[in-house]
């Protein structure tokens, strides 16, 4: 699993940084948006293919977040697609994205589901996403991205001597048990250690939060709104500081911290120097950083 970092910008683009996405490569190819700025699809070249990307994940419906979907879903078209693209949005702005698409001569030819998510977890095959309500001024939520655990290979050596082979596999697989020879063998005995899934905690855009689910605690990596290194940039606007985002690893037990949504007017040293007095397990975002789970 991969994450790569398409936007890392704070709301305009800088000469280094895009507005704000990432990207997510699932273990089976599929890959899922996490926020859609402008030029996203523009960063994706080499890196993500538009017709693999089956679910786009929206914080917030501010224009730094949202407005790269038309372009993206326009080169969806051309490529042919056909496959359901769904698009995650907060709670209370269904009517919002459809305005979006509201724009002259635009049709997809392909299926696209908005849902409207707040903090129920859905599940899919493999994964799961829990969204959490975050505090940004506007309807906005986190989301965390966890993998399930999955059982270990099977032992070839032990299934041989047991006498398991070919199609008893699958219904290993299925069933969970299966009798050879008289004797039933659970799939356990025969398989190697549980591995243990991910998590992954996406803020998007918010001010300093208390009230996380628990499913944020003790993630592999947090993606924290830093767009902020001292208070008074930041004065009263629903963003973070480097510094609240730090605390908000810590207090999550977040064994990798990315500082992302990096206000233009800092340089990315002073950023990384700020986060330092903090955390050591912080980094700062760059477009096409990746990180490889
Ligand atoms: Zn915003």
């Amino acid at each position: 699993m991969k994450i790569i970092f398409l936007g890392t910008s704070a709301s305009k683009p800088t000469s280094e940084r895009n507005p704000s996405s990432v990207a997510l490569q699932y273990n089976n190819g599929e890959f899922m948006l996490f926020d859609c700025g402008e030029g996203t699809q523009r960063q994706m070249i080499k890196k993500v293919s538009p017709m693999k990307i089956s679910k786009i994940f929206i914080t917030h419906l501010h224009a730094d977040h949202i407005v790269g979907i038309i372009g993206l879903i326009q080169s969806m078209k051309l490529n042919g697609r056909t496959q359901l693209l769904q698009i995650f949005v907060p709670k209370d702005t269904l009517e919002y994205m459809k305005t979006l698409f509201s724009i002259p001569y635009f049709s997809a030819d392909f299926e696209i589901h908005i849902i409207e998510v707040f903090d129920e977890k859905i599940e899919f095959d493999g994964y799961w996403i829990k969204p959490f309500p975050v505090s940004h001024g506007v309807p906005a939520v986190g989301y965390v991205f966890g993998v399930n655990d999955s059982r270990g290979k099977f032992n070839k050596k032990l299934c041989d001597e047991l006498g398991i082979k070919r199609e008893m596999f699958s219904i290993l697989e299925k069933n969970g048990k299966i009798e050879v020879n008289g004797k039933e063998i659970s799939i356990d005995e025969v398989t190697g250690k549980l591995k243990k899934g991910k998590k992954i905690v996406y803020t998007g855009d918010t001010e300093k939060i208390e009230i996380f689910p628990e499913e944020a605690y003790h993630c592999d990596v947090l993606i924290h709104d830093s767009t902020f290194i001292s208070p008074e940039d930041k004065k009263e606007t629903y963003h973070s500081t480097v510094k609240e985002a730090c605390e908000t690893g810590m207090v999550l037990s977040a064994k990798k911290i990315v500082l992302t949504h990096i206000s233009q007017r800092y340089e990315t040293k002073e950023v990384e120097e700020e986060s330092k007095k903090y955390c050591e397990n912080a980094i700062v975002a760059e477009d096409f950083l990746e990180i490889n789970l």
